[in-house]
């Protein structure tokens, strides 16, 4: 199966895996498990940050960042498409109590302009919740793995500031942006008074994010919710040492998966009957639909064939990743350009 249904579906490489059962451990829940401290001393350096927490998942980084910067009944402002409004079940809701205030865009990106607007938008006095928090994607993975430019995130975080709000950067995949733009993850970061990575993306690591910020909001803010939503661990250096491992190893690799992602889409726009919904990828996510059919039946038939995709708002999406080779893409262009010569014409 060549497995395209998302850069989750990363297994652990055996290297990564004889790091993992090599790790020094201890009681991370007590701050005494050493390869942990050290994957938060690297992160925090990498996003030019003072400290920084390990957490289960992206999910987590996301749920406490809210719950750390706001207070229940405040707003936030985000893109509509966000993965935190639209593929976090809602926790913005349940753990963080906020109102969300989208903004609507076609790529993921909206301008300090917009922001403006909205919270102008907003009735004064009693009427309206205070907006105290603006959150950023990046890159945008709905929005087809689309990248902020580092002055338009400078430009937003400016704006935010100035309008009171807390700062915070969804970076599940930031290290993809950072590849793509030749930028480093600290300036990207910049402007955002908090920022995490996902280790179980692209980056190849079977679990794992970390979230960055300063030393007093990390230690006395993130680390309480992580302790409260059940994120604080034991023996976890054996998870953090895959972390490490892939930012010794998988991170200049973006760059073989953003080419590949290229290529797939050069197929997908030769094939009649299909087309690109974003136009040429910046990173390792291709949207793209079919013209006959649905998206559906398109994918159950490349699984058929031995391709796997995923579909998402009637849309068909593609991911490259570390277990997918050029070779891969230039076969998943095959089978689909057979399925789609075996489709029904248009009617
Ligand atoms: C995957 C993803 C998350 C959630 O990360 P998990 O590690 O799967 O919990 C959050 N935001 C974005 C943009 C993602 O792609």
């Amino acid at each position: 199966m060549i497995n395209l249904y998302s850069d989750t579906q990363t297994r652990p490489t055996d290297a990564m895996r004889s790091a993992m059962a090599s790790a020094e451990v201890g009681d991370e829940q007590r701050r005494a498990d050493p390869t942990v401290e050290k994957l938060n001393a690297r992160v925090a350096e990498l996003l030019g940050k003072e400290h920084a927490l390990f957490l289960p998942s992206g999910v987590m980084c996301n749920a406490i960042a809210l719950k750390a910067h706001t207070t229940p009944g405040d707003a936030v402002i985000c893109e509509q498409e966000c993965h935190l409004v639209r593929a976090e079940a809602g926790g913005i809701g349940l753990m963080a109590g906020l109102q969300v205030e989208p903004l609507p865009t076609k790529h993921g990106r909206f301008t300090a302009d917009e922001v403006r607007k909205r919270k102008a938008r907003l009735l004064d006095g009693v009427y309206s919740p205070p907006v105290t928090l603006l959150c950023v994607e990046q890159t945008h993975n709905f929005a087809g793995g689309t990248v902020w430019p580092v002055e338009q995130l400078n430009d937003v975080t400016a704006t935010a500031h100035e309008l009171g709000m807390a700062t915070h950067m969804d970076g599940a995949r930031l290290l993809n942006a950072v590849v793509a733009s030749g930028q480093s993850a600290a300036e990207h970061a910049a402007g955002f008074d908090s920022v995490w990575i996902d280790f179980s993306k692209g980056l190849g690591a079977p679990i794992g994010g970390v979230l960055a910020g300063s030393h007093d909001w990390i230690e006395n803010k993130a680390r309480r919710y992580k302790h409260m939503f059940g994120g604080a661990m034991r023996q976890a250096g054996i998870l953090a040492a895959a972390a490490l491992h892939a930012l010794d190893h998988h991170v200049e690799r973006l760059a073989d998966d953003h080419a590949n992602a290229k290529l797939l889409a050069a197929h997908i726009a030769d094939i009649d009957g299909l087309e690109l919904a974003h136009g040429e990828p910046q990173t390792n996510i291709v949207f793209f639909r079919t013209t006959r059919g649905t998206a559906e039946d398109f994918a159950a038939k490349c699984k058929q064939r031995g391709l796997d995709l995923s579909t998402l708002y009637g849309d068909l999406r593609a991911v490259t990743h570390l277990d997918v080779s050029r070779d891969d893409c230039e076969r998943a262009g095959t089978i689909m350009a057979e399925v789609m010569r075996g489709l029904p014409a248009d009617v």
